[in-house]
């Protein structure tokens, strides 16, 4: 036999794109279209419906960027269209080689409701099945024209990215606008010759299915008349069903399809988009879910319901009625799908207190699972906190755009710093917006890293992003891969129903334990600085608000702010949205953010005052009360307690150093600053131990090119290190502060067009070197960083996370080990030999990277440099530019309690209040290992304290926590309050009034106590 292949391969793309495909709409008629420009923001629906517009045609442009237009669109449906099937088809100007991230609308009836979305891959709108010929057609289009920040040339420095600077030409040009006869049974063609054709693309040429199918192709197209496709397209599709029918093999893997859309929460958009675009898909998928039987939509996010519940009840209430059917499914149980590397414990918990809070009071829907298909790493706390929000299971698939290293499973148990073990699904298809095609298909098949010993996984099927989420063409083609030979065999499935098969047919899955770090996107730990210090601030902001104003409920009877508390929350958790907190949103997010989070502060400091002033006393009285939120005792003030100003400690000296520079002492800590105001030494008086490495200095700044080959906010690539310049030159250096108990110098320095000025402060009585910068930062692709070399020998290193920490080799032995150059910590890292460490504490930075080497003298200096600054371009131009304020400081001599104590104290300043008494703390424990992340009233209102503990120095602990008012009964509790039956009983018991609480390393256990007398 002569092998036609290609020839015949080749047919059947052109014949599909040049004659089948144009024959789904056979007839069409002209719509005529008036459109209405609203002025600046998006306006109320009545308003845009209301509007009268002016005549537009096809081929007119249309949309200034960020702009809203309403399109009036009418007609009457030919009459001698009776009996067929009739779509309006509205393309906005769509570009069809995206599917989203550009203009969309929203269809409307004249009455105001949602009808569905317009995307680029979905145009139509359904006008009757049959019509009767001579209806009036009126539709309203609410249409964005969202500028496409991502375009042909990727990652270019755009002015799109924010309304202030983005222009007014318009973007888009009216495509298509007119009523057309849809024929089904050519459509159906298309998507029988798409399915087989995709799936003869995948199979080995060697074998039979492949030429077979081929051979129903041939036949299909030998009976297709191209001068009249409608007709015949019905005979082509009987040469198609035989080779349709062959049933799937009994080994062949399976695929949970689950409908979806990834949208985000923000990025390339502001959030006021994501609030329409998210109107825009849901409008879309409760109308696809009426039409199709066997669909299944799983939407995430617990704020995007929250928006759609606002402003487009009449779609949530389609909404709702599906998710009672189990068709339409709240997945992942977090308030957004967020970061996971940077917020805090409190706030990682909280992400999923609020969302599942929300799907229950909404839907009566417990999530079980977590659902994070784009978030940039995970922390090796976040599978404590997904059992104790009562979750069992975690999607996501960010891990396959590792760089370097692949993940050697797809589902498998994932344990956290604390043994917890969730059961985790990397779906094989590579993908959040699987579209239903051959090679996707077969890609999660043979890419299933389980195989032999499973079976299952999952597909999100849908566009994202403006994308409008799953279509019908991708139904379409899911229902022929139902059992399909070649193919792996797809069903909708809910995300809870594969799991619980996934996880019945997978035995003894493989462990993975610690993070799983995402080789990509490191820079993110960065860019942004003022977005992350505002998330940093927020949630030490929120715990103190919380402590005080329980402790002043209880105390004094002030109410506990319920409804300003949740909504402040809300707000924080909505900005650790995957692209806010990680910088990776244009300017006009990051913007807002900035704007949002000093709303925040004043808002939880007015809150934070309140409490504090009706704790304190008479103000009249002279005295002052010193606050102390820490969950550890300092300058002689008790955790999370006030005291009336205590005595300073005195003893600090600040005297000229012989060559230069000065030496700061307050008896605990002796600094060198030389005459380059650099750092030399640092000496532990009371163990006798240098810090700095004789030659080396510590808070040295340091600059890299930073360009990127991809992803400028996202990614610092391995590259940047090739080039360094250490910023040695001094403008000036002072001496700021000399008195007995603070001495500091403030030392200058220019660089580039650039400035950065640095305070060095000892403080009496504390063995730590505190560092206070301040830079005017005016670079271009720069990526500044802040070293301290370190005497200290040691091949790993503790980064605080979630409810602990987690340790990272200092050395590059293994290609897993080599792509970590950049990492996470939240308030410290330390490092320690065996009786002696080093901590370095963080007030709002995230990356770092810690690197060693050995000197002549034989010693190794290990090197921890925090990442400050970095200045990419694209997608904000002007990422990082102006004036930034850095907080950190370097304990010598701190062991693993002392950095967690250090971590809080520079996190939680104290605060001074005018009042006449001490102020107890509300809870009291005996350990300084188990910290208190938070002291609260319940959140159902009823007056019971919680208070969330955690272990956090790595080893077991015990404490009693003592109430300082009286407790009936002690409940252990889930995240969400919730006692929990048969727990860990041990964990807590009430003897004698007191609590007795035993904890495993880093164990966090939340505690209900129950007040005797209620306020
Ligand atoms: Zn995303």
């Amino acid at each position: 036999m002569h092998d036609d292949r290609l020839l015949a391969e080749a047919r059947l793309k052109r014949v599909l794109e040049e004659r089948i495909r144009p024959a789904v709409y056979p007839e069409s008629a002209p719509l005529q279209v008036t459109i209405w420009n609203a002025p600046g923001e998006p306006v109320p629906v009545a308003e845009g419906l209301a509007a009268v517009g002016s005549p537009i045609s096809v081929g007119d442009a249309w949309g200034a960027p960020w702009g809203t237009s309403w399109l009036t669109v009418c007609g009457t449906v030919p009459a001698g269209w009776a009996g067929r099937t009739v779509e309006a088809l509205l393309d906005l100007g769509f570009d069809p080689n995206r599917a989203g991230f550009q203009c969309e609308g929203l269809v409307y009836r004249p009455d105001g409701t949602a009808v569905k979305g317009l995307n680029p891959r979905n145009q139509w709108v359904r006008i009757g099945a049959p019509v009767a010929g001579g209806e009036q057609v009126l539709l309203h289009v609410e249409a964005a024209s969202n500028p496409m920040i991502l375009g042909y040339q990727p990652f270019r420095p755009t002015a799109l990215g924010d309304r202030d600077t983005a222009g007014d030409e318009p973007l888009y040009r009216l495509e298509r606008m007119e009523l057309a006869v849809f024929d089904d049974t050519v459509w159906q063609l298309v998507q029988d010759l798409e399915v087989l054709g995709e799936l003869m693309a995948e199979l080995p040429v060697e074998g039979g299915r492949r030429w077979d199918i081929l051979r129903a192709v041939d036949r299909a197209l030998d009976v297709l008349d191209l001068q009249d496709v409608n007709a015949t397209a019905a005979a082509a599709r009987e040469q198609l069903a035989g080779v349709l029918a062959a049933p799937a093999e009994p080994s062949a893997h399976r695929i949970s399809a689950v409908g979806h859309a990834h949208i985000d929460s923000a990025w390339l958009w502001p959030l006021r988009e994501t609030v329409r675009k998210v109107a825009r898909t849901t409008a879309n998928m409760t109308a696809l879910l009426a039409d199709e039987p066997d669909f299944v939509y799983a939407m995430s996010q617990a704020q995007q319901y929250a928006w759609l519940k606002e402003h487009r009840p009449e779609v949530y209430a389609q909404v709702k009625k599906a998710v009672t059917e189990g068709r339409f499914v709240p997945a992942g149980g977090m308030w957004v799908e967020s970061d996971t590397n940077m917020p805090g414990s409190e706030a990682m918990a909280r992400q999923f207190v609020h969302g599942k809070r929300f799907f229950l009071e909404e839907f009566g829907v417990d999530n079980e699972e977590a659902w994070l298909p784009d978030t940039f790493g995970f922390a090796g706390g976040l599978p404590q906190i997904i059992k104790a929000a009562g979750a069992k299971w975690l999607l996501t698939q960010k891990i396959s755009w590792s760089q370097i290293n692949k993940f050697p499973h797809h589902t498998f148990l994932w344990e956290g710093i604390d043994g917890t073990r969730i059961f985790t699904h990397f779906p094989p298809v590579d993908t959040y917006n699987c579209a239903m095609l051959g090679r996707e298909i077969a890609h999660a098949a043979r890419n299933f890293k389980d195989k032999g010993r499973a079976r299952h996984s999952l597909a999100p099927t849908g566009w994202g992003d403006g994308g409008g989420g799953t279509t019908r063409e991708m139904i379409a083609k899911a229902a022929r891969m139902r059992d399909l030979e070649g193919s792996a065999v797809v069903q909708w499935e809910r995300p809870a129903d594969f799991f619980a098969r996934a996880q019945a047919e997978y035995v003894d899955p493989p462990v993975w334990v610690g993070e799983l770090y995402l080789e990509l996107h490191r820079a993110t730990l960065t860019s942004q600085a003022k977005t992350k210090q505002g998330n940093r601030r927020s949630e030490h902001l929120l715990y103190e608000a919380e402590l005080w104003s329980a402790t002043a409920a209880v105390r004094t009877g002030l109410p506990y702010p319920h409804q300003e508390l949740d909504r402040l929350w809300k707000t924080v958790l909505l900005h650790q949205f995957h692209d806010i907190l990680p910088g990776s949103s244009i300017a006009w997010v990051h913007r807002e953010a900035e704007a949002v989070y000093a709303a925040v502060a004043a808002d939880l400091t007015a809150i934070i005052e309140r409490a504090q002033r009706a704790l304190a006393g008479d103000p009249a009285a002279g005295g002052e009360v010193v606050f102390n939120a820490a969950p550890h005792a300092r300058a002689g003030v008790p955790a999370r307690a006030g005291r009336l100003t205590p005595a300073g400690a005195g003893g600090c000296t600040v005297t000229a150093a012989h060559g230069g520079g000065w030496l700061l002492d307050n008896g605990l800590v002796r600094v060198r600053v030389d005459a380059r105001g650099l750092v030399v030494s640092v000496h532990d008086v009371d163990n006798d131990r240098e810090t700095v490495p004789a030659g080396a200095a510590a808070n040295l700044l340091q600059i890299h090119p930073d360009f990127p080959n991809k992803w400028d906010a996202w990614d610092v690539d391995q590259f940047y290190r090739n080039t360094v310049v250490d910023l040695t030159e001094l403008d000036e250096m002072t001496v700021v502060a000399d008195g007995p108990d603070a001495v500091a110098v403030r030392v200058v320095r220019s660089f580039g067009q650039s400035t950065a000025t640095q305070t060095l402060t000892l403080v009496a009585g504390e063995k730590r070197l505190a560092v206070d910068t301040e830079v005017d930062w005016r670079e271009r692709e720069k990526f500044l960083k802040a070293a301290f070399p370190l005497d200290i020998h040691t091949d790993r290193y503790a980064a605080e996370t979630q409810y602990g920490h987690i340790f990272r080799p200092t050395h590059t032995n293994t290609s897993w080990e080599a792509a970590k150059f950049e990492a996470c910590n939240h308030r410290f890292v330390h490092l320690a030999e065996p009786g002696w460490g080093v901590a370095v504490v963080t007030g709002s930075t995230y990356g770092h990277d810690v690197t060693r080497a050995v000197r002549a003298d034989g010693g190794t200096t290990t090197t921890v440099r925090l990442s400050l600054l970095r200045a990419p371009r694209f997608p904000d131009p002007h990422t990082d530019q102006g004036l930034h304020r850095f907080s950190y400081a370097l304990a010598p001599g701190a062991d693993i309690g002392d950095a967690v104590r250090e971590g809080y104290r520079i996190n939680l300043p104290e605060r001074r209040v005018p009042g006449s008494g001490d102020v107890d703390a509300l809870v009291e424990l005996d350990n300084d290992a188990v910290v208190a992340t938070a002291v609260k009233l319940a959140d159902d209102m009823g007056g019971d304290v919680v208070v969330r503990v955690y272990e956090s120095q790595g080893g077991r602990a015990r404490t009693r926590l003592t109430p300082s008012f009286d407790v009936r009964s002690v409940s252990v509790c889930d995240l969400l309050e919730r006692p929990i039956d048969g727990g860990d009983t041990d964990a807590a018991q009430l003897i004698d009034g007191a609590v007795h609480i035993k904890l495993r390393p880093f164990e966090m256990v939340t505690l209900r106590l129950l007040r005797s007398v209620r306020s």
